[in-house]
Protein backbone atom coordinates (compact mmCIF):
# COMPACT_ATOMS: atom_id res chain seq x y z
CA UNK A 1 0.00 0.00 0.00
CA UNK A 2 2.94 2.42 0.57
CA UNK A 3 3.78 3.22 -2.95
CA UNK A 4 -0.26 3.69 -3.84
CA UNK A 5 -1.20 7.07 -4.75
CA UNK A 6 -3.68 9.10 -2.46
CA UNK A 7 -6.45 8.16 -5.08
CA UNK A 8 -5.94 4.67 -4.32
CA UNK A 9 -5.45 5.09 -0.64
CA UNK A 10 -8.82 6.48 -0.70
CA UNK A 11 -10.56 3.71 -2.07
CA UNK A 12 -8.40 0.60 -1.29
CA UNK A 13 -6.76 1.49 2.38
CA UNK A 14 -7.73 -0.32 5.28
CA UNK A 15 -9.80 -2.71 3.67
CA UNK A 16 -11.09 -5.68 5.91
CA UNK A 17 -13.24 -8.31 4.10
CA UNK A 18 -15.26 -10.80 5.92
CA UNK A 19 -15.33 -14.52 5.28
CA UNK A 20 -18.12 -13.48 2.33
CA UNK A 21 -15.29 -11.02 0.63
CA UNK A 22 -18.26 -8.10 0.24
CA UNK A 23 -16.85 -5.54 -2.24
CA UNK A 24 -18.36 -2.71 -0.26
CA UNK A 25 -16.89 -2.22 3.49
CA UNK A 26 -18.79 -4.19 6.10
CA UNK A 27 -20.98 -2.48 8.60
CA UNK A 28 -20.08 -4.59 12.36
CA UNK A 29 -22.80 -3.24 14.08
CA UNK A 30 -21.49 -4.64 17.20
CA UNK A 31 -20.70 -3.33 20.60
CA UNK A 32 -18.45 -6.47 21.52
CA UNK A 33 -16.82 -9.90 20.41
CA UNK A 34 -17.31 -13.43 21.57
CA UNK A 35 -14.30 -15.12 22.35
CA UNK A 36 -13.70 -19.15 21.83
CA UNK A 37 -12.61 -19.72 25.57
CA UNK A 38 -11.90 -18.05 28.93
CA UNK A 39 -8.42 -18.04 27.98
CA UNK A 40 -8.73 -16.40 24.94
CA UNK A 41 -10.43 -13.85 26.45
CA UNK A 42 -7.93 -13.63 29.43
CA UNK A 43 -5.15 -13.22 26.26
CA UNK A 44 -7.40 -10.35 24.71
CA UNK A 45 -7.52 -8.36 27.51
CA UNK A 46 -3.56 -8.73 27.57
CA UNK A 47 -3.81 -7.45 24.22
CA UNK A 48 -1.39 -9.93 23.09
CA UNK A 49 -2.40 -9.46 19.12
CA UNK A 50 -1.88 -6.25 16.89
CA UNK A 51 -5.69 -7.06 15.15
CA UNK A 52 -8.12 -8.51 17.92
CA UNK A 53 -11.15 -6.87 18.92
CA UNK A 54 -12.43 -6.86 22.76
CA UNK A 55 -15.22 -3.69 22.60
CA UNK A 56 -16.46 -1.13 20.59
CA UNK A 57 -15.15 1.91 22.94
CA UNK A 58 -11.85 0.92 21.99
CA UNK A 59 -11.97 -0.18 18.45
CA UNK A 60 -14.43 -2.00 15.64
CA UNK A 61 -13.36 -3.72 12.41
CA UNK A 62 -15.28 -0.69 10.69
CA UNK A 63 -13.80 1.73 12.55
CA UNK A 64 -10.48 0.39 11.95
CA UNK A 65 -10.86 0.29 8.41
CA UNK A 66 -12.24 4.29 8.72
CA UNK A 67 -8.73 4.71 10.83
CA UNK A 68 -7.00 2.78 8.43
CA UNK A 69 -7.30 4.89 5.57
CA UNK A 70 -7.40 7.62 6.30
CA UNK A 71 -3.98 7.35 8.27
CA UNK A 72 -2.66 6.25 4.82
CA UNK A 73 -4.56 8.90 3.02
CA UNK A 74 -2.81 11.74 5.42
CA UNK A 75 0.56 9.72 5.40
CA UNK A 76 0.43 9.49 9.35
CA UNK A 77 1.07 5.78 11.39
CA UNK A 78 -1.68 5.59 12.68
CA UNK A 79 -5.32 7.21 13.63
CA UNK A 80 -7.69 7.02 16.36
CA UNK A 81 -11.55 7.44 15.08
CA UNK A 82 -13.85 10.04 17.75
CA UNK A 83 -17.12 10.83 18.05
CA UNK A 84 -17.11 14.64 16.46
CA UNK A 85 -14.32 16.70 16.02
CA UNK A 86 -14.97 18.09 18.98
CA UNK A 87 -14.03 14.54 21.07
CA UNK A 88 -11.06 14.50 18.71
CA UNK A 89 -9.11 18.06 19.61
CA UNK A 90 -10.36 16.93 23.26
CA UNK A 91 -9.23 14.07 23.37
CA UNK A 92 -5.95 15.10 21.28
CA UNK A 93 -4.21 17.41 24.14
CA UNK A 94 -5.76 16.30 27.16
CA UNK A 95 -4.56 13.15 26.91
CA UNK A 96 -0.85 14.85 26.68
CA UNK A 97 -1.14 17.06 29.16
CA UNK A 98 -1.06 17.80 32.92
CA UNK A 99 -1.50 20.17 35.13
CA UNK A 100 1.68 22.74 35.49
CA UNK A 101 2.14 22.18 31.85
CA UNK A 102 2.51 25.17 29.45
CA UNK A 103 0.04 25.13 26.31
CA UNK A 104 0.56 28.17 23.27
CA UNK A 105 -2.61 28.49 21.47
CA UNK A 106 -3.40 30.69 18.34
CA UNK A 107 -5.77 32.90 19.57
CA UNK A 108 -8.41 32.57 15.97
CA UNK A 109 -10.21 29.20 17.18
CA UNK A 110 -13.32 27.50 16.70
CA UNK A 111 -15.75 28.55 19.53
CA UNK A 112 -15.75 25.04 20.73
CA UNK A 113 -11.78 24.63 20.60
CA UNK A 114 -11.45 28.12 22.23
CA UNK A 115 -13.41 26.68 24.87
CA UNK A 116 -11.23 23.82 25.76
CA UNK A 117 -8.15 25.66 25.63
CA UNK A 118 -9.82 28.71 27.46
CA UNK A 119 -11.82 27.18 30.07
CA UNK A 120 -11.39 23.26 30.27
CA UNK A 121 -7.51 22.90 30.29
CA UNK A 122 -7.14 25.87 32.59
CA UNK A 123 -9.59 24.38 34.88
CA UNK A 124 -7.23 21.92 36.05
CA UNK A 125 -4.41 23.82 35.83
CA UNK A 126 -2.83 24.10 32.40
CA UNK A 127 -1.33 27.38 31.72
CA UNK A 128 -2.61 28.74 28.31
CA UNK A 129 -0.93 31.43 26.44
CA UNK A 130 -3.13 33.06 23.44
CA UNK A 131 -0.81 34.43 20.04
CA UNK A 132 -2.15 35.96 17.25
CA UNK A 133 -1.28 33.18 14.84
CA UNK A 134 0.16 34.60 11.42
CA UNK A 135 2.84 36.26 13.94
CA UNK A 136 5.83 34.59 14.44
CA UNK A 137 7.60 36.76 16.57
CA UNK A 138 4.13 36.45 19.15
CA UNK A 139 4.71 32.35 19.21
CA UNK A 140 8.54 32.97 19.50
CA UNK A 141 7.98 34.71 22.42
CA UNK A 142 5.10 32.95 24.25
CA UNK A 143 6.81 29.52 23.48
CA UNK A 144 8.87 28.21 26.61
CA UNK A 145 11.55 25.75 27.38
CA UNK A 146 8.53 24.39 29.41
CA UNK A 147 5.72 24.76 26.67
CA UNK A 148 4.44 21.16 25.89
CA UNK A 149 2.02 22.08 23.38
CA UNK A 150 1.26 24.25 20.64
CA UNK A 151 -1.85 24.65 19.03
CA UNK A 152 -3.63 26.07 16.05
CA UNK A 153 -6.35 25.96 13.12
CA UNK A 154 -4.00 25.45 10.09
CA UNK A 155 -6.95 27.93 8.55
CA UNK A 156 -8.66 29.94 11.11
CA UNK A 157 -12.38 29.85 11.11
CA UNK A 158 -14.50 32.19 9.97
CA UNK A 159 -11.73 34.69 8.91
CA UNK A 160 -9.42 31.83 6.90
CA UNK A 161 -5.83 33.22 8.35
CA UNK A 162 -3.47 30.88 7.20
CA UNK A 163 -0.62 29.91 9.90
CA UNK A 164 2.41 28.65 8.91
CA UNK A 165 2.75 25.67 9.77
CA UNK A 166 6.47 24.40 9.16
CA UNK A 167 7.61 27.81 10.84
CA UNK A 168 5.77 27.18 14.45
CA UNK A 169 6.66 23.46 14.31
CA UNK A 170 10.42 24.76 14.21
CA UNK A 171 9.56 27.01 17.01
CA UNK A 172 7.91 24.52 18.95
CA UNK A 173 10.45 21.41 18.11
CA UNK A 174 13.26 23.63 19.40
CA UNK A 175 11.97 23.24 22.89
CA UNK A 176 10.79 19.75 22.34
CA UNK A 177 6.68 20.75 22.43
CA UNK A 178 4.01 18.81 20.72
CA UNK A 179 2.41 20.83 17.55
CA UNK A 180 -1.40 19.63 17.34
CA UNK A 181 -3.09 21.21 14.00
CA UNK A 182 -6.90 21.17 13.63
CA UNK A 183 -6.74 20.48 10.25
CA UNK A 184 -10.41 21.40 8.81
CA UNK A 185 -9.70 23.99 6.65
CA UNK A 186 -6.78 22.39 5.04
CA UNK A 187 -8.86 19.28 4.52
CA UNK A 188 -7.07 15.93 4.32
CA UNK A 189 -6.75 16.19 0.81
CA UNK A 190 -4.85 19.38 0.88
CA UNK A 191 -2.74 18.86 3.84
CA UNK A 192 0.85 18.49 4.14
CA UNK A 193 0.68 19.14 8.10
CA UNK A 194 3.19 15.95 8.94
CA UNK A 195 5.53 16.19 6.61
CA UNK A 196 5.68 20.62 7.31
CA UNK A 197 6.32 19.36 11.29
CA UNK A 198 2.88 18.75 12.87
CA UNK A 199 3.03 16.08 15.64
CA UNK A 200 -0.68 15.52 15.54
CA UNK A 201 -3.42 16.22 13.02
CA UNK A 202 -6.82 16.89 14.11
CA UNK A 203 -10.05 16.88 11.71
CA UNK A 204 -13.29 17.27 12.27
CA UNK A 205 -14.98 14.41 10.11
CA UNK A 206 -18.10 15.91 10.05
CA UNK A 207 -17.04 18.21 7.62
CA UNK A 208 -15.51 17.10 4.36
CA UNK A 209 -15.06 13.53 5.35
CA UNK A 210 -18.37 12.91 5.39
CA UNK A 211 -19.25 16.13 3.52
CA UNK A 212 -22.86 14.98 3.03
CA UNK A 213 -24.40 16.17 6.11
CA UNK A 214 -25.06 12.88 7.82
CA UNK A 215 -23.23 12.32 10.64
CA UNK A 216 -20.68 13.65 13.29
CA UNK A 217 -17.37 12.57 13.35
CA UNK A 218 -13.58 13.25 14.30
CA UNK A 219 -10.02 11.59 14.05
CA UNK A 220 -6.96 12.17 15.82
CA UNK A 221 -3.42 11.49 13.49
CA UNK A 222 0.28 10.86 14.64
CA UNK A 223 3.16 8.76 15.34
CA UNK A 224 1.44 4.89 16.92
CA UNK A 225 3.66 5.70 19.72
CA UNK A 226 1.50 9.51 20.51
CA UNK A 227 -1.71 7.38 19.09
CA UNK A 228 -1.76 3.92 21.08
CA UNK A 229 0.38 5.19 23.87
CA UNK A 230 -0.73 8.59 24.65
CA UNK A 231 -3.81 9.11 22.84
CA UNK A 232 -5.70 5.48 22.78
CA UNK A 233 -5.97 4.56 26.74
CA UNK A 234 -7.49 8.62 27.17
CA UNK A 235 -10.11 7.94 24.34
CA UNK A 236 -11.09 3.97 25.54
CA UNK A 237 -11.57 4.72 28.97
CA UNK A 238 -13.31 8.13 28.54
CA UNK A 239 -15.93 7.04 25.50
CA UNK A 240 -15.19 9.53 22.65
CA UNK A 241 -15.66 6.61 20.50
CA UNK A 242 -16.60 6.61 16.90
CA UNK A 243 -20.51 5.01 16.02
CA UNK A 244 -19.09 1.76 13.57
CA UNK A 245 -22.32 3.29 11.62
CA UNK A 246 -20.41 6.73 11.23
CA UNK A 247 -17.67 4.96 10.80
CA UNK A 248 -18.90 3.77 7.61
CA UNK A 249 -20.07 7.02 6.54
CA UNK A 250 -16.83 8.56 6.74
CA UNK A 251 -15.10 5.37 5.07
CA UNK A 252 -17.13 5.88 1.86
CA UNK A 253 -16.86 9.50 2.17
CA UNK A 254 -12.89 8.92 1.50
CA UNK A 255 -13.78 7.32 -1.92
CA UNK A 256 -14.81 10.81 -3.29
CA UNK A 257 -13.56 12.96 -0.43
CA UNK A 258 -10.80 13.99 -3.21
CA UNK A 259 -12.95 14.90 -6.46
CA UNK A 260 -15.69 16.39 -4.16
CA UNK A 261 -12.77 18.73 -2.17
CA UNK A 262 -11.10 19.59 -5.57
CA UNK A 263 -14.53 20.35 -7.44
CA UNK A 264 -15.88 22.42 -4.85
CA UNK A 265 -12.18 24.60 -4.28
CA UNK A 266 -12.41 25.07 -8.19
CA UNK A 267 -15.56 26.69 -7.47
CA UNK A 268 -14.62 28.35 -4.53
CA UNK A 269 -12.02 30.18 -6.53
CA UNK A 270 -14.15 30.67 -9.26
CA UNK A 271 -16.54 32.59 -7.02
CA UNK A 272 -13.86 34.54 -4.43
CA UNK A 273 -12.25 36.11 -8.03
CA UNK A 274 -15.93 37.16 -9.59
CA UNK A 275 -16.60 38.44 -6.42
CA UNK A 276 -13.61 40.37 -5.44
CA UNK A 277 -14.52 43.53 -5.77
CA UNK A 278 -18.12 43.63 -6.11
CA UNK A 279 -19.84 46.94 -5.01
CA UNK A 280 -22.16 45.80 -2.55
CA UNK A 281 -19.74 44.26 -0.44
CA UNK A 282 -16.59 45.20 1.48
CA UNK A 283 -14.13 42.73 1.91
CA UNK A 284 -14.02 39.40 0.06
CA UNK A 285 -11.75 36.81 1.97
CA UNK A 286 -10.50 33.56 0.17
CA UNK A 287 -6.97 32.78 0.82
CA UNK A 288 -6.83 31.63 -3.18
CA UNK A 289 -6.86 35.07 -3.93
CA UNK A 290 -3.83 36.98 -4.60
CA UNK A 291 -4.86 39.98 -2.53
CA UNK A 292 -4.99 37.65 0.66
CA UNK A 293 -2.47 38.67 2.91
CA UNK A 294 -1.02 34.46 3.37
CA UNK A 295 -1.95 33.51 -0.36
CA UNK A 296 1.65 33.19 -0.85
CA UNK A 297 1.76 30.76 2.16
CA UNK A 298 -1.55 28.92 1.72
CA UNK A 299 -0.53 28.16 -2.29
CA UNK A 300 3.15 26.67 -0.90
CA UNK A 301 1.70 24.95 2.09
CA UNK A 302 -2.02 23.73 0.34
CA UNK A 303 -1.38 24.05 -2.94
CA UNK A 304 -5.03 25.71 -3.38
CA UNK A 305 -7.20 28.01 -1.59
CA UNK A 306 -9.85 25.74 -0.30
CA UNK A 307 -13.33 25.25 -0.14
CA UNK A 308 -14.42 27.86 1.84
CA UNK A 309 -14.93 31.78 1.35
CA UNK A 310 -16.12 34.89 3.56
CA UNK A 311 -17.72 37.92 2.68
CA UNK A 312 -18.49 41.02 4.36
CA UNK A 313 -21.76 42.91 3.70
CA UNK A 314 -20.68 45.79 6.02
CA UNK A 315 -23.74 45.59 8.27
CA UNK A 316 -25.41 42.70 10.01
CA UNK A 317 -28.74 44.35 8.42
CA UNK A 318 -27.08 43.73 4.97
CA UNK A 319 -25.67 40.13 5.90
CA UNK A 320 -29.41 39.37 7.16
CA UNK A 321 -30.84 40.50 4.23
CA UNK A 322 -28.08 39.02 1.76
CA UNK A 323 -28.65 35.30 3.64
CA UNK A 324 -32.30 35.61 3.42
CA UNK A 325 -32.35 36.00 -0.47
CA UNK A 326 -30.50 33.45 -1.28
CA UNK A 327 -32.41 30.76 -3.61
CA UNK A 328 -29.73 27.31 -3.47
CA UNK A 329 -26.91 28.49 -0.76
CA UNK A 330 -28.75 27.08 2.96
CA UNK A 331 -28.19 29.25 5.67
CA UNK A 332 -27.04 26.19 8.19
CA UNK A 333 -23.36 26.11 10.03
CA UNK A 334 -21.62 23.15 8.79
CA UNK A 335 -18.71 23.29 6.18
CA UNK A 336 -17.34 21.22 3.67
CA UNK A 337 -20.48 19.82 2.70
CA UNK A 338 -21.98 18.89 -0.72
CA UNK A 339 -24.71 21.86 -0.23
CA UNK A 340 -23.54 25.03 0.03
CA UNK A 341 -23.98 26.51 2.89
CA UNK A 342 -24.10 30.46 4.43
CA UNK A 343 -23.26 31.07 7.69
CA UNK A 344 -23.47 34.62 9.90
CA UNK A 345 -20.76 33.86 12.73
CA UNK A 346 -21.22 36.92 14.70
CA UNK A 347 -24.91 35.89 15.74
CA UNK A 348 -24.03 31.76 15.79
CA UNK A 349 -21.24 29.60 15.78
CA UNK A 350 -19.27 32.80 17.41
CA UNK A 351 -22.19 34.09 19.31
CA UNK A 352 -20.94 33.54 22.74
CA UNK A 353 -17.94 35.80 21.89
CA UNK A 354 -18.05 39.22 23.77
CA UNK A 355 -18.04 42.53 21.02
CA UNK A 356 -14.32 43.20 21.70
CA UNK A 357 -13.15 39.44 21.15
CA UNK A 358 -15.14 39.31 17.87
CA UNK A 359 -13.69 42.82 16.91
CA UNK A 360 -10.12 41.10 17.84
CA UNK A 361 -10.69 38.25 15.47
CA UNK A 362 -12.43 40.42 12.38
CA UNK A 363 -15.52 38.91 12.92
CA UNK A 364 -17.29 41.61 11.72
CA UNK A 365 -21.43 42.17 11.94
CA UNK A 366 -21.23 42.05 8.14
CA UNK A 367 -19.59 38.89 7.76
CA UNK A 368 -20.73 35.82 5.98
CA UNK A 369 -18.78 32.30 6.20
CA UNK A 370 -19.64 30.95 2.43
CA UNK A 371 -18.96 27.14 2.19
CA UNK A 372 -19.07 26.34 -1.14
CA UNK A 373 -20.61 22.90 -2.45
CA UNK A 374 -20.73 20.39 -5.22
CA UNK A 375 -23.43 22.69 -7.08
CA UNK A 376 -23.23 23.77 -10.62
CA UNK A 377 -20.51 26.67 -10.54
CA UNK A 378 -22.39 28.96 -12.33
CA UNK A 379 -25.42 28.56 -10.39
CA UNK A 380 -23.70 29.59 -7.37
CA UNK A 381 -22.37 33.02 -8.48
CA UNK A 382 -25.77 33.39 -10.31
CA UNK A 383 -27.49 33.25 -6.23
CA UNK A 384 -24.76 35.22 -5.13
CA UNK A 385 -25.59 37.95 -7.35
CA UNK A 386 -28.90 37.78 -7.43
CA UNK A 387 -28.95 38.17 -3.75
CA UNK A 388 -26.14 40.95 -3.75
CA UNK A 389 -28.95 42.88 -5.93
CA UNK A 390 -31.05 42.41 -3.29
CA UNK A 391 -29.22 44.93 -1.04
C1 LIG B 1 -16.44 21.87 13.08
C2 LIG B 1 -15.11 22.08 13.63
C3 LIG B 1 -14.71 21.42 14.80
C4 LIG B 1 -15.63 20.54 15.59
O1 LIG B 1 -16.10 19.44 14.91
P1 LIG B 1 -17.46 18.65 15.32
O2 LIG B 1 -17.44 17.47 14.44
O3 LIG B 1 -18.58 19.62 15.06
O4 LIG B 1 -17.36 18.32 16.76
C5 LIG B 1 -13.42 21.63 15.25
N1 LIG B 1 -12.57 22.45 14.60
C6 LIG B 1 -12.94 23.11 13.47
C7 LIG B 1 -11.93 23.99 12.79
C8 LIG B 1 -14.20 22.94 12.94
O5 LIG B 1 -14.57 23.59 11.83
Amino acid sequence: MDDWSKRTKAVHGGVRRSQYNEVSEAIFMTQGFVYDSAEQAEARFQQLGDDEFIYARYGNPTVRMFEDRIAAFEGAEDAFATASGMAAVNGALVSMLKAGDHVVSARALFGSCLYILEEVLTRYGVEVSFVDGTDLAQWEAAIRPDTKAVFFESISNPTLEVIDIAAVSKLAHAVGATVVVDNVFSTPVYSNAIALGADVVVYSATKHIDGQGRALGGVVLGAKDYVRGVLEPYLKHTGGALSPFSAWLMLKGMETLELRVRAQTESAQMLAEALEGHNALSRVLYPGLRSHPQHALCHAQMGAGGTVLALDLGSQERAFKFLNALKIVVISNNLGDAKSIATHPATTTHQRLADDQKAALGITPGLVRLSVGLEGGNDLLRDVENALLAL
